[in-house]
């Protein structure tokens, strides 16, 4: 059981008004409050060890290298990565992912096959077409059912041996749904193809277990797991990170550099050049720790109740349609009022205090199968409480009937 009056002692940024009423934040699916320890963490880095990695012999040099080099190590704790080396750290989803894609734009061939979903959030969908355009590789979609969720039986029909990279999300942000990744993983490498999970919008609900999944690629984002922007991992097998070719070039990812010939440094290095962001991975490491002292079967049992309770309440209102209704779902409730578009409604709630998320979500090709424009996505995290939830409900209500 958790101790929501605690943790959202934990997150300044709860106790604030706006426009006058008590904040409601319900766009958590968009990015994570931080809880104060991140923001301590962050201060504490640049008054005390602020220095450039892995190259000084000086003491904060050395201090800061630790540190960073710890982070990773606690990153690699949290996902069961085999190996520290298999974790690297990234700007974020988007960056991990175009780090991949753009590996394989260089490895793949005409007449070879990437298979990504109908629910991809675009940072899974244009890397691919730059890969596939690269190469002459074709791009192939599973397709979803009504509820929003992977027709299972399409994706065995598509898998072929040509196929060499699936990319799917673990979980959707647009509508909840959780997908069956192990199966597909499973389904995948029996054809011998390359699997990235896009984990952004399931490491905050899921501690991701690679090594159970066997999955060839996980990539998530800091700033969704209660860590700082700019900040993301990439975990990828070493078999993988080392066939791929590295991503950028510059300080840091080589061994040995003459105008003739460059000679690249070991994992995970290869793949960072430049400095990186420092404090980031660091405190990256101080939010994860502090999710999994709350608990990730505490968070998702939790969540889980929000969204049973969200969904029951959202219903209650005449003319309001909840898109995604899959049977394996995060708490994230996308919904739309019949007659009204999503955008003015969220301007309307957020004059009562409540910040949801209006529009596609990065998601067109989600809209497009739906048929509408957009939609009011409400996401709700395991500092969040069922009376906020009240709250939103009355300000829906609201707007529908300030609007109809
Ligand atoms: N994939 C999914 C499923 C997402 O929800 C997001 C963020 N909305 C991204 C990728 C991109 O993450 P970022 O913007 O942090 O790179």
């Amino acid at each position: 059981m958790l101790d929501i009056k605690a943790i959202r002692q934990d997150f300044p940024i709860l106790t604030q008004t706006v426009n006058g009423k008590p904040l409601v934040y319900f766009d958590n699916a968009a990015t994570a409050q931080k809880p104060r320890v991140v923001e301590e963490a962050i201060v504490k880095y640049y008054e005390t060890i602020n220095a450039n990695i892995h190259r000084g012999v000086h003491t904060l040099s050395q201090l800061a290298t630790d540190a960073y080099e710890e982070a990773r190590k606690k990153v690699q704790t949290h996902m069961n990565a085999k190996h520290d080396y298999e974790v690297l750290f990234t700007a974020g989803t988007t960056f991990g992912i175009n780090l991949v894609a753009s590996g394989f734009g260089s490895l793949l061939k005409a007449g070879d096959e990437v298979l990504i979903s109908a629910m991809e959030h675009h940072s899974n969908i244009v890397p691919w077409q730059f890969a596939c355009e690269r190469s002459g590789a074709t791009l192939k979609v599973i397709p979803m059912n009504q509820n929003g969720e992977l027709i299972m039986e399409e994706f065995d029909k598509l898998l072929t041996p040509n196929t060499k990279v699936v990319a799917v999300t673990h979980i959707s942000n647009a509508l909840g749904t959780i997908n069956p990744i192990k199966e597909i993983i499973e389904k995948a490498h029996k054809v011998g193809a390359a699997v990235l999970i896009d984990g952004a919008q399931a490491t905050p609900h899921i501690k991701p277990d690679v090594q159970d999944l066997d999955c060839d690629f996980y990539v998530f984002s800091g700033h969704k797991v209660c860590g700082p922007t700019g900040t993301g991992v990439l975990y990828g097998k070493e078999e993988w990170l080392n066939k791929l070719p590295p991503y950028q070039g510059g300080g840091e990812m080589i061994k040995t550099v003459t105008f003739e010939k460059t000679t690249y440094a070991c994992l995970p290095h290869k793949f960072e050049a430049g400095t990186p962001n420092i404090a980031g991975g660091i405190v990256l490491g101080v939010a994860l720790d502090y999710l999994n002292e709350v608990g990730f079967d505490n968070i998702a049992a939790y969540e889980h109740e929000l969204l049973e309770y969200g969904t029951k309440r959202l219903s209650e209102i005449e003319g309001l349609k909840i898109i995604g209704t899959a049977k394996e779902k995060t708490s994230v409730i996308s919904f739309n009022l019949e007659g009204i578009h999503p955008y003015d409604v969220g301007v309307i709630v957020d004059k009562l205090g409540v910040a949801v998320r209006t529009g596609h979500h990065c998601t067109q090709p989600i809209m497009d199968f739906f048929g509408i424009p957009g939609t009011i996505r409400a996401s709700f995290s395991f500092y969040n409480t069922k009376e906020e939830i009240d709250v939103l409900v009355e300000a829906v209500k609201k707007a529908q009937m300030m609007l109809a």
